[in-house]
């Protein structure tokens, strides 16, 4: 509900980083056991489904060549707004490439919904028009209205059973709206809550057969929790140049996805340096605004005239860099052995520290990204944040991965391809959990198309052809 409906893929490199650039001291870098390939189908029915903009023609051929595509995107990208302008001018200066970011956001009626009118207000707040496709509008509802499938909603799941051999999985138990407990029996049993979720409910299904925790033999689930860390840059300018006059974020840049390699990246001490796509031209939401002024001045008349000024949404725009988070086995989800929530269950605890191959990868792009901040026309000046150079306190964190990764081998792995837990017959991983590795791209079209990879094999269904809309 509250994602802003960036939609890059993944490149082709993302899948095979241990074999291309080998390992990394202190992390747990691995080859998906998939590739591109495998999930480009679905990345296409995904993006028809949900309705994706976006315009081929403008892509990097160094993008399309890790990103090949078999087709345009469903819909022309909106207009990008002219702070955007402003920042991809600069960044052309800088010899740099920024092109209409995919987004799920209707830029003409599409599937039953208005065009967006380019409000400015969808980064974390729901669509007030419904102008954005996400899982609730292009997939849950429809096959709610199907009449085939039953949504038992709030309700909060706390343990998956299984035979007494451990198996199988026979039923899932929870507590409903009204606190009362309840269960459901299946043949599957698919897990989609997010990774730190989906790993306190492996941890919480512990039985005589899984005494540490369901699919967790080898002491994997929970490890090698990634988030996305944001380098974020903006610039000044003298006049109003109204960064929230558009969606949230219209142009893509992919020069600082690397990998990086050579002397000034090993005088950092890691072997490369892989980040990420800069989102461009984005503005404070409103709700930051005010957030950040009665900091300053607390509320009351001060606020509201700083409000009123408003020189955050008027004349400062910026960009984030998305950094790949290496994965690390002492990153981790597990239950807190003090902490119970209000049923009275151990509550998750997350312990996290990011590699230094963040710290090396904003401290070699930052001052870059700055720059054609500066380079922008009419900018007066530019800043950059680069996080995790600050304090580690300060942290600017989005996107979540890891957890349950999907691997060949069960003595490293949670999954295997399939997303099926190793050792257990019918329980499978359908979130973000299931990846190896965190690459520096907004997750959730790739998080749909593996769900819906591992759907299609457990129903055996065929791949259709996408949609035409
Ligand atoms: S800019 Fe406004 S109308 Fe367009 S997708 Fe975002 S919230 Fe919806």
């Amino acid at each position: 509900m509250h994602y802003n409906a960036k939609r890059p893929r993944l490149w082709r490199q993302d899948f095979t980083q241990l074999s291309d650039l080998g390992p990394v001291e202190d992390a747990q870098v691995a080859d998906w056991p998939i590739g591109y390939d495998d999930l480009a189908p679905y990345w296409d029915e995904v993006e028809y489904r949900v309705g994706v903009q976006g315009d081929v023609t403008q892509m990097p051929a160094s993008t399309l060549a890790q990103s090949p595509r078999s087709r345009q995107f469903v819909m022309p990208p909106n207009p990008k707004g002219y702070a955007a302008s402003l920042l991809a001018e600069g960044a052309r200066r800088c010899g740099y490439t920024a092109y209409p970011y995919p987004a799920a956001v209707n830029s003409r009626d599409f599937d039953g919904r208005p065009r967006c009118n380019s409000c400015g207000l969808c980064s974390g707040f729901g669509c007030p028009i419904n102008a954005r496709g996400d899982a609730l509008v292009s997939w849950l509802n429809p096959a709610a209205r199907t009449g085939r499938v039953r949504v038992i909603d709030r309700a909060w799941v706390y343990t998956v059973d299984t035979t007494p051999n451990g198996r199988r999985a026979r039923r899932v138990r929870y507590r409903d709206a009204h606190g009362r407990d309840r269960s459901v029996s299946g043949d599957i049993v698919v897990l989609a809550g997010s990774p730190i979720n989906t790993t306190r409910l492996l941890l919480l299904s512990a039985s005589d057969a899984h005494p540490t925790g369901l699919g967790n033999r080898s002491d994997q689930v929970g490890r090698n929790m990634m988030f996305h860390n944001f380098t974020l840059a903006a610039a000044v300018y003298a006049h109003d140049v109204q960064p929230l006059r558009a969606q949230s974020t219209t142009l893509q840049i992919d020069d600082f996805v690397g990998p990086f390699t050579g002397p000034e990246v090993q005088a950092l001490g890691v072997p490369y340096v892989k980040a990420g796509i800069v989102q461009t031209g984005s503005g404070a939401p409103l709700l930051m605004e005010a957030a950040t002024y009665a900091g300053l001045v607390g509320y009351g008349i001060d606020h509201k005239q700083l409000m009123r000024a408003g020189i955050m949404h008027s004349r400062v725009a910026g960009s984030q860099l998305i950094h790949e988070d290496l994965p690390q086995a002492g990153n981790r989800v597990d239950l807190d052995p003090g902490v119970r929530d209000f049923h009275g269950v151990p509550a998750a605890r997350i312990t996290y520290s990011p590699h230094r191959h963040e710290k090396a990868a904003a401290t070699l792009l930052g001052p870059k990204i700055a720059a054609y901040h500066a380079a922008s026309p009419g900018a007066t000046g530019s800043a950059i944040i680069p996080y995790p150079l600050i304090e580690p306190t300060m942290t600017y964190t989005a996107h979540l991965a890891g957890t349950a990764r999907m691997g060949t081998d069960p003595a490293t792995s949670v999954c295997d391809a399939s997303g099926r837990l190793h050792g257990v017959d019918n329980v499978y991983v359908a979130d973000a959990s299931t990846w190896p590795t965190f690459p520096g791209f907004n997750p959730t079209i790739t998080i749909m198309a593996n769900a819906l990879r591992i759907a299609r094999g457990i129903s055996g269904a065929p791949t259709p052809l996408p949609m035409a809309h």
